[in-house]
């Protein structure tokens, strides 16, 4: 047994938002990561941070923004702490040494992204603003801080509604029971429940299944937002194009330059996500390939060098200003009930950043508002920790006797998932996709459906894709519930 104060599973802005603050102030904190520090899809974050900071702005536009892009179903309350505490936690940020971009007088940069009425999106190195942000975190870490890497959480430890820490195994296949006071989830989304998918190779659902296993309360599973500007490369995605690429000027065309979004939103290519991710993938179900335009982009090498990498690695010559687009998954709107403070329904676990539902996003996610939420609310996690002590049950782990049988592979889950949980999903095609994930429960299962498992029995891989089967089965199973059209859950009868 491995005792710990507080241990925070992730290494993501939530994660190291948490971690910074706490070890700050003198809390030991152990950070788990499944793969090394940096690999997260926050180090993978283009666009930027949207705050009310410029002088037109402020934080009640922001929040009519927020809750209009999530079709009014977000948390008041909670967009409310996000907004209104996001100016002052970003100066703070700013204070501490993070370098946004500025112009030449030192006034920060707005972008302008998606569904947002004016531009507020601030961003650092162009479009490098996720690794940056990373950067400055892990600089901020000290020597309070044991950060372990390539180590993954199999499970969390809890007993009687309470939790008493983490099981992980690294690459030495030694099984660790970290015992602690505090466990905090920050293992963000689902996107490689996909074939298409923004997300980090590491993003597999693991927290929201270990949640599940826990007795977590899990809220709007069923919205899963898709980018609508993926590289595309003969039907693959290679990586992300900035939504600020369309804030900037571009815009979506066919191959014979047609704009697609004329007469679909009165916000056109800068209309919400779900909106022009439906456009453009009912032109690709059509075999009709779709480009998005960047001759009105100026300075756009400068403006987006990761952009102009991904598209020059993959052989696009941007001196014909078409960059070839589809949609992927990109974020999940639903995850672990949680407060903006990071409580879950169990005692002494936490969660924060894209693994969390704190419901600031409703059913559709505002530009840039996720790496915000993962700053901001990790920022008053550590807050609530650091005024309150809380102690952990010493217990004996039970050992499950549940294996784990046959199991598909990750391709056919993320196959599935595509044609049946996607973008546009089909009712009577639910039940169909929910009877495919019951079909792999593991042997002699009890009473829920994806039980926890003999750990000893199975690597860390296969953990991985029951995680996948146990995250796919219960986003399937919100969308069955769903039953009426709303933000990123779009539903037909036919
Ligand atoms: C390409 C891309 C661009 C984006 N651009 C923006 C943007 O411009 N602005 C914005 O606001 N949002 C953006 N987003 C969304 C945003 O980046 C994420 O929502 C946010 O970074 C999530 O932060 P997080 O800390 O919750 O999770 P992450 O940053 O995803 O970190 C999760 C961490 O948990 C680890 N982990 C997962 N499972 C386990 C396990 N079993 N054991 C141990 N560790 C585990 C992962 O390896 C990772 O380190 C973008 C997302 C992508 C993919």
């Amino acid at each position: 047994m491995i005792k710990t104060d507080i241990v925070i599973i992730g290494s993501g802005i939530g994660a190291l938002s948490v971690a910074g603050k706490l070890c700050k102030n003198g809390r030991k904190v152990t950070v788990i990561t499944k793969g090394q520090r940096k690999l997260s899809n926050s180090s993978l974050a283009q666009g930027g941070i949207s705050v009310a900071l410029s002088k037109n702005d402020n934080y009640k536009l922001h929040y009519e923004d927020t809750i209009e892009a999530g079709c009014y179903i977000n948390d008041k309350d909670a967009v409310m702490t996000l907004v209104s505490k996001a100016p002052e936690i970003i100066k703070e940020f700013i204070d501490g040494g993070m370098k946004f971009d500025t112009d030449s007088q030192g006034h920060l940069l707005f972008g302008k992204e998606g569904a947002h009425h004016l531009a507020r999106i601030i961003h650092a190195g162009g479009d490098r603003t996720g690794l940056l942000v990373i950067e400055q975190l892990l600089k901020n870490l000290n020597e309070n801080i044991t950060l372990i890497e390539n180590q993954m959480a199999l499970d969390l430890r809890v007993k009687n509604g309470i939790c008493s820490g983490v099981i992980t195994r690294g690459d030495d296949k030694i099984i660790n029971y970290y015992e602690s006071n505090v466990t905090i989830l920050a293992t963000g989304g689902i996107g490689q429940l996909y074939p298409c998918t923004s997300n980090d190779i590491t993003i597999t659902g693991d927290g929201l299944a270990m949640a599940y296993r826990a007795g977590c309360e899990l809220e709007n599973l069923e919205f899963v937002q898709f980018h609508p500007t993926m590289l595309n490369i003969k039907g693959k995605t290679m990586g992300l194009i900035s939504e600020a690429v369309r804030g900037d000027g571009g815009i979506l065309v066919t191959k014979d330059h047609k704009p697609i979004m004329e007469g679909k939103h009165p916000m056109k290519d800068l209309a919400p996500r779900d909106v022009v991710s439906r456009v453009v993938y009912d032109y690709f179900l059509r075999g009709d390939d779709i480009y998005l335009d960047i001759s009105n982009v100026k300075n756009f090498r400068n403006r987006f060098p990761s952009v102009t990498e991904i598209c020059e690695s993959n052989g696009i010559d941007l001196s014909k200003n078409l960059i070839p687009v589809r949609p992927g998954a990109h974020f999940h709107m639903g995850g672990v009930k949680a407060t903006p403070y990071g409580e879950t329904n169990i005692k002494n676990l936490f969660a924060v950043g894209e693994v969390a539902c704190t419901g600031v996003h409703g059913a559709n996610r505002l530009a840039s508002n996720s790496l915000l939420e993962g700053i901001v609310f990790g920022n008053l996690l550590a807050d609530k920790l650091l005024e309150s002590s809380m102690k952990s049950e010493h217990f004996e782990d039970a050992i499950s006797n549940i294996i784990l049988g046959e199991l598909p592979s990750k391709n056919e889950i993320q196959d599935k998932m595509m044609d049946f949980i996607g973008i546009v999903r089909h009712k009577n095609k639910i039940a169909e996709i929910i009877d495919w994930f019951k079909h792999y429960m593991p042997k002699d299962k009890q009473s829920m459906p994806f039980d926890k498992i003999d750990i000893t029995k199975a690597s860390n891989k296969e953990i991985e894709i029951y995680n996948m089967l146990t995250a796919g089965y219960l986003i399937a199973e919100a969308a069955l519930k769903r039953d009426k059209s709303i933000g990123a859950h779009y539903i037909t009868e036919d």
